[in-house]
């Protein structure tokens, strides 16, 4: 029965990665997968983890099964941290809101499918033009129908916001939209205040759901700022999903962090759609797993993880833009290019809107690793590997 099987395609991220570990040069440079890198090229464990973590040895009691909305305590810290104010200034938010603790964000983004295919089976859910890579699979799994919105404008290498709206005016009601809140992948462009506001009265008056997905929080602008997008749909909009990634915010990748969070229009719709939810997550992984959630919850209830947590994360951030300039300084004067638009990017990407061509050009003769359509990790630019990556770039543009 099994030697019928048709096989898809394979990821593209982890088929660059493949090739890069095949590649014998020691010199390669690996700037597809999307881990930060310390100025050494590390993935570093946060300190603040290794402390959680000798906490953990030291006093956890049990690992006894959780449940399938995961750990209780977990998901009030992360609504906490995501929603504090708002919280504090309207307790009966609590009572339309619901948080999951999920195997990271894709899990997250996985009940969220599941659940919005279960809802509406004639939903479109409609991604931006790139989107991150596994979106597609994700959804399309999750037996969605997808839509395509504008995002990145190739020729002005910026939002094309105006595109975006013009696609989205083609959804119908019920449909969904996907939407980064910080630090685009792979794009690195985000909405401004005034964009959100635009885009908020848009699916308002289309009545489009917006599901909000965070997946670098903390990298890109700042902790609070990085939620600006949160802040506006959560004003104006009674339905509303949130998929959350712990694993770059913690820097705690493997151990599968994250959460959906989902705020209905009243208390009775909030029980039966986090009923639901569950009863999916049942008939999929039961479970998710429970150590990187109890880090993430060793570090939020104390208040030295926490700002100990805070400190390596600015600190990451900050590098982020650091290496992002190097890049660009690097770059600029080299190429007929003008490379002033990485500048005004964010977060851990940086999208060049390369050729297929080009890139295997790079990989071939460079042992330089990018991602589909030329998406950098900047956090993988090091004052080491810059000259070289600018070489590369400026050979494959003649
Ligand atoms: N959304 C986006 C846009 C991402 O880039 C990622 C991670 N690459 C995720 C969600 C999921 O993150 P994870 O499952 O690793 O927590």
């Amino acid at each position: 029965m099994l030697q019928s099987i048709d096989v898809g395609p394979t990821d593209p991220i982890l088929m660059l990665l493949a090739q890069y570990h095949a590649d014998p040069n020691p010199e390669k440079i690996d700037l597809g997968i999307g881990v930060y890198r310390d100025h050494k090229g590390r993935t570093p464990i946060l300190k603040a983890v290794k402390q959680a973590e000798a906490h953990l040895l030291k006093h956890e009691q049990s690992k006894a099964y959780l449940g399938p909305a995961g750990d209780p305590t977990f998901n009030t810290l992360v609504t906490k941290l995501l929603l504090d104010d708002q919280l504090t200034r309207e307790p009966a938010l609590s009572e339309t809101l619901c948080t999951l603790q999920t195997p990271g964000g894709t899990g997250a983004l996985r009940v969220a499918g599941d659940l919005i295919a279960h809802a509406n089976p004639h939903a479109t859910l409609w991604l931006s033009n790139p989107p991150w890579v596994t979106h597609r699979p994700i959804f399309s799994s999750a037996g969605l129908q997808l839509g395509y919105y504008r995002y990145f404008d190739p020729i002005k290498r910026s939002l094309d916001f105006e595109g975006m709206k013009e696609d989205l005016r083609d959804a119908a009601p019920g449909d969904v939209v996907v939407i980064q809140v910080a630090g685009h992948n792979p794009c690195g462009c985000d909405l401004n205040l005034q964009q959100w506001e635009e885009l908020s009265s848009l699916m308002l008056d289309l009545n489009l759901t917006p599901l909000l997905d965070l997946a670098y929080h903390g990298l890109c602008t700042g902790l609070e700022s990085d939620l600006l997008g949160l802040r506006v749909i959560q004003r104006h909009h009674q339905e509303w999903l949130l998929t959350y990634s712990a694993s770059k915010t913690f820097g705690i990748y493997f151990e599968r962090t994250g959460a959906l969070i989902i705020h209905c229009k009243d208390k009775a719709v909030t029980q039966d759609v986090r009923q639901e939810a569950l009863n999916l997550i049942c008939g999929n992984y039961y479970m998710p797993p429970g150590h990187g959630a109890s880090i993430v919850t060793t570090i939020l209830e104390s208040e030295e993880l926490n700002q100990q947590w805070r400190k390596e994360l600015n600190k990451a951030r900050l590098r982020i833009s650091d290496c992002r300039k190097l890049l660009t300084d690097s770059l600029n004067g080299t190429t007929a290019w003008h490379y002033r638009f990485l500048n005004h990017q964010r977060g851990m990407f940086s999208y060049l809107g390369l050729s297929e061509t080009q890139l295997s050009e790079l990989r071939e003769q460079h042992s330089l690793y990018i991602g589909t359509g030329g998406r950098i990790n900047v956090a993988g630019i090091n004052e080491k590997n810059v000259g070289r990556v600018c070489e590369a770039l400026k050979a494959v543009q003649r």
